[in-house]
C-alpha cells in the first residue's frame, strides 16, 4: 500500500520543538519542555524537569523516537534532548557541543551522532539533510561548549556550538525546520518544500531591509506550499499554559505578525500559526 500524505503529522511544543510522525518513525527536533521562569534562567541555576518532559510527551502521545535532532545548544534547544532520548529511545543528532550536553547526562556515545553541514542520515522513514546556518541577531551566549556540561547549571553555560536548519523527507513530503531567524544567502535556492517551519525569534526587532532578505532567502527560496512560525512564543512559561507570545520588552511580536501578514498576502503563500499540542497534516493541501 503507498502511504499517504495524510500519515505524516507534525505536533508543535513551543520554541522550536517539533515532532513529525508517519505512526511508524518519528523524528523531534530539539524537544524543549522545561521552560524555566525568566528569574531562574536569568539569576539560577537550571536543569532539565523530568516531570514537565514526560508530562508533555504523553499529553501529545509521543510514545518513541528514531531521532532527536538538536539545531543548536542554547538552553531552549538542547537542555532537555539528552533527557528526551533517555524516556523514548532513538538517537540524539547534534553538534560537538550539544553531544557534550548529551555527555553531561549521561547519555551512552552509541546514542548520540555528530552532524555537519550538508550531512544526510536516514531517521526511520525519514531522511534528514543537515543545513549549517547562522544564529538569530542577539546571541546572547555564542561559543562552544568543550566538556560534558553537567546540569544544574547557568543557561550561559550552553553556549550555541553552531546552528543547524533540518530538511526532513518522506517518501509523501518534505518540510524544513529552520529555528533561528537568520539566512545564508542562496542556501536554501532550489529546496522546494511541502512546508516550512520558520523561525521568528526577534525577527521584529530587526531592519525591515534584513526582514525582507529573510523571506527572500529562506521562504521564496524553499516555496512552501505552508509556512507555519516558530520560536515566538514566551518559553519562560510552562507549557501547560496557553502559548503566548514573548514580551514586548523581548520581542516585538506585533510587528512581526504585520510582517508575515502583508509578506503572505503579496506572495500567496499561507501562513498559520499553529498551538502547543495541536496536530497539523504538512503535506496535505
Ligand atoms: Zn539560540
Amino acid at each position: 500500500m503507498a502511504a499517504s500524505e495524510a500519515s505524516v503529522e507534525a505536533t508543535f511544543f513551543g520554541t522550536s520543538s517539533v515532532h513529525v510522525s508517519d505512526g511508524t518513525s518519528g523524528v523531534l527536533v530539539d524537544g524543549f519542555f522545561s521552560r524555566p521562569s525568566l528569574r531562574r534562567v536569568a539569576f539560577g541555576r537550571i536543569a532539565p524537569d523530568l516531570g514537565r518532559i514526560t508530562s508533555a510527551l504523553s499529553r501529545a502521545r509521543v510514545r518513541r523516537l528514531d531521532g532527536l535532532l538538536v539545531a543548536h545548544s542554547h538552553y531552549d534547544h538542547a537542555m532537555d534532548a539528552p533527557e528526551v532520548v533517555k524516556h523514548l529511545g532513538g538517537k540524539l543528532f547534534g553538534s560537538d557541543s550539544t553531544l557534550h550536553v548529551g555527555r553531561g547526562s549521561g547519555l551512552d556515545e552509541q546514542a548520540m551522532t555528530r552532524i555537519a553541514d550538508g550531512d544526510e542520515h536516514t531517521v526511520g522513514s525519514f531522511t534528514v539533510r543537515v543545513l549549517g546556518g547562522l544564529h538569530s541577531p542577539g546571541n546572547r551566549f555564542p561559543g562552544v561548549i568543550e566538556e560534558p556540561l553537567v546540569a544544574p547549571t547557568r543557561a550561559s553555560s550552553y553556549r550555541d556550538g553552531g546552528c543547524f536548519s533540518f530538511l526532513v523527507s518522506h517518501p509523501t513530503g518534505s518540510m524544513l525546520i529552520h529555528p533561528s531567524a537568520n539566512f545564508v544567502p542562496n542556501k536554501f535556492d532550489g529546496l522546494d518544500v511541502d512546508c516550512l517551519y520558520l523561525g521568528i525569534g526577534a525577527l521584529g526587532a530587526q531592519s525591515p531591509r534584513f526582514q525582507d532578505d529573510y523571506w527572500r532567502h529562506v521562504v521564496e527560496a524553499t516555496r512552501p506550499g505552508l509556512v507555519v512560525p516558530i520560536h515566538w512564543d514566551n518559553f519562560f512559561v510552562a507549557l501547560d499554559q496557553k502559548l503566548r507570545p514573548l514580551p514586548a520588552l523581548l520581542d516585538k511580536f506585533a510587528r512581526t505578525k504585520e510582517f508575515l501578514g502583508r509578506k503572505s498576502a503579496e506572495s500567496g503563500i499561507p501562513v498559520r500559526f499553529q498551538d502547543a499540542f495541536e496536530v497539523i497534516r504538512p503535506f496535505v493541501r
